[in-house]
């Protein structure tokens, strides 16, 4: 039978997470700072709890999904977490990850941190490819992994309770330099008589032909071999940005978003590997370069 839970948080994203579990069969108890938001999902089946400490109280499987971690903190001061299987999925840094387990292991409790990649529609659609990051006990992840898998995908990264936050958020940086490329593009399109919707398809192709050379910089990056398999090598590359930033002054367009990585391709290039891919990029980035 579908087990009991609890959900602390019913913003966009707990009250997703909540109609998911309670379409799945499971009896879920809510809570919400602002009981109103608890209160709209009495209709859908839900159990509304008067504080956190009541919500904790009345299930083993707590699922927090808060703002950030400090509310995590604020929720949960004064709940007695002995024997509970804490299992949060509000996003936060790998270190607030780590810090968060420890506590809750203080606390009594088996500790899973999750990082949800999806958006709170794509939550309990079959098919949405929506999943969570999950890392922390293997324990509670091997007794729970099938009522976690109800309203997305699960993929359980490891004993280290840093490393969901780590996946999801090396994941969104990526992210955020794809939508700059993306603003960056319309910008220049922009002063010209060229439809967006009609550039849009042309952007979403490009960009997914191109995110496949993630696998060479990975082969690369684990031979060491940053020549490996080249097909365009940095010295053509930082050529091309030069030409990107020359197009972006004649459109009028700020460079402010290309210049950052045109800067850093050629201080390696500078450095003497222009036969190279761009994957030096990534050592570059690494602060502990020539620290140690
Ligand atoms: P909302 O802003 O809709 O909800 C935030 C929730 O946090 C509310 O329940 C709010 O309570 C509660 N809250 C805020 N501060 C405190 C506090 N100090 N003490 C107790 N409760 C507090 O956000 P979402 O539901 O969208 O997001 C929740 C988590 O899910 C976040 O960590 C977010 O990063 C993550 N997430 C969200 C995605 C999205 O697209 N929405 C995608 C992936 C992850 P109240 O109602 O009282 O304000």
């Amino acid at each position: 039978a579908p087990i009991p839970l609890t959900v602390l948080g019913t913003g966009a994203m707990g009250a997703a997470l909540v109609r998911a579990w309670l379409a799945a069969g499971h009896p879920v108890t809510v809570w919400n700072r602002t009981p109103a938001r608890a209160e709209a999902l009495a209709a859908d089946g839900a159990t509304v709890a008067a504080s956190a400490a009541e919500a904790v109280a009345a299930n083993r499987l707590v699922i927090a999904c808060l703002l950030d971690d400090a509310s995590v903190g604020e929720a949960l001061d004064g709940t007695d977490l002995t024997g509970r299987d804490l299992v949060n999925l509000t996003t936060g840094t790998p270190a607030e990850g780590r810090a968060r387990a420890t506590w809750a292991q203080e606390r009594g409790a088996r500790f899973l941190a999750g990082g949800i990649m999806a958006v709170p529609p794509m939550i309990g659609g079959p098919g949405s490819g929506a999943y969570v990051f999950y890392s922390g006990s293997p324990a509670l992840f091997e007794e729970h992994g099938t009522t976690l898998a109800v309203p997305a995908g699960t993929r359980y990264v490891g004993e280290d309770a840093g490393f969901a936050a780590l996946y999801d958020v090396a994941l969104l940086s990526a992210m955020s330099g794809m939508f700059a490329g993306i603003a960056h593009a319309f910008a220049l399109i922009r002063p010209e008589d060229i439809a967006p919707k009609d550039f849009a398809p042309l952007l979403v192709s490009w960009l997914g032909a191109m995110s496949g050379s993630a696998h060479l910089a990975a082969e690369q990056l684990e031979s060491g071999d940053y020549g490996k398999d080249v097909v365009s090598n940095l010295a053509m590359q930082v050529a091309g940005n030069a030409t990107l930033l020359r197009t972006a002054e004649e459109q009028g367009v700020s460079a402010e978003l290309l210049r950052p990585y045109a800067a850093l391709l050629e201080r390696w290039l500078a450095e003497g590997h222009g036969e190279e891919d761009t994957t030096g990029a990534v050592e570059l980035l690494d602060l502990r370069r020539g620290a140690a």
